[in-house]
């Protein structure tokens, strides 16, 4: 999942990022409330953690902002304390959770797995992700089949996770790139194939029947 933190206080950004790159997540952070709205509007995201007192545009602006664009991806605002007439304004404005702070980072992970479970199909009970004979395991980056389990790098993690989750729809290897590697990356279309099959070679080995289709000039669409 890759997650856009948007905290002008710059040590509490950080402390945020590094707490969630341990926990496997891909993590981008804007430090202003402009070059957030910018991230946030690439819709490459799967959580926003939103701030509200942000210069240049505030958290609430830019929630509307991304909602009136039709983007659904699911935000916490972080409210500081005495903003609690801007949470309930911020939930009226399509927040889907708020975090008081200081918040304990056990509490935000706890809220990103709820909502990574809302989105996606991610089970009750863990990190898990299903797919046809397939689960992929978030905690531990492990792919089980049928009879076997293999351990997956994040980069493979993250593609099958992203085809997962967009199961119903061809992905691009444009979104792929954007997703994986972020706007600014050097990434080209090859690194998609490359991992693509690095990916097909692994659902073989846990004797999966689902597949990752080429759909040619297209993109990728798993198959059960
Ligand atoms: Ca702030």
């Amino acid at each position: 999942m890759r997650i856009l933190v948007v905290e002008d206080e710059v040590h509490l950004a950080e402390a945020l990022s590094h707490i969630l790159k341990k926990n496997n997540y891909t993590v981008d952070v804007s430090n202003d409330g402009e070059s957030g709205l910018d991230n946030a509007l690439s819709d490459i995201y799967d959580v926003i953690v939103l701030d509200i007192m942000l210069p240049k545009i505030d958290g609430i602006t830019i929630l509307k902002t991304i909602r009136r664009e039709g983007l659904d991806v699911p935000v916490i605002l972080l409210t500081a304390k005495g903003e609690i007439a801007d949470k309930v304004h911020g939930l009226d404005c399509g927040a889907d959770d708020y975090l008081a702070k200081p918040f304990s980072t056990e509490e935000l992970l706890a809220r990103i797995r709820a909502l990574g479970r809302r989105r996606g199909e991610i089970s009750e009970s863990s990190s898990t992700l299903k797919f046809g004979d397939i689960t992929l395991n978030m905690s531990s980056l492990t792919l089980s089949g049928n009879t076997n389990e293999i351990n997956l790098t994040l980069k493979e993690y993250e593609l099958l996770e992203y085809l997962i989750l967009h199961k119903n729809i061809v992905a691009s290897k444009e979104q792929i790139i954007e997703k994986l590697w972020g706007f600014d990356s050097e990434a080209e279309s090859n690194h998609v194939e490359v991992y693509i099959s690095f990916l097909r070679k692994k659902l073989k080995f846990v004797h999966s029947s689902v597949t990752i289709n080429t759909v040619r000039g297209v993109g990728y669409i798993l198959k059960e």
